[in-house]
């Protein structure tokens, strides 16, 4: 009876596919897309993904597209900057 658990990673369904390592990696990335993040307009720790890429804020209804797992990423950061003159 002192089997180690295994850490819980909500890996839809994958069963025992693809690898443990694929399916950890998935499992990261589900539990981060999953997250809820502060909202660049009010704040609030309101924003829930809603599609791939697009984001919202379930406090004031800001809707805005991000990366597909993550509201912001590090290529997204270097775009807006090439974007907008400094
Ligand atoms: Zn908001």
């Amino acid at each position: 009876m002192s089997r180690k658990a295994r850490a819980q990673l909500p890996i839809g369904g994958l069963g025992v596919r693809y690898g443990r390592s694929v399916r950890n990696r998935i499992g990261r990335i589900l539990v981060e897309s999953r997250k809820k993040y502060a909202c660049t307009s009010c704040g609030n720790l309101a924003v829930e993904r809603s599609s791939v890429g697009v984001w919202q804020c379930r406090h004031c209804g800001n809707t805005f597209t991000g990366g597909a797992y993550a509201p912001t990423t590090k290529t997204g950061d270097v775009a807006r900057r090439s974007a907008r003159p400094t």
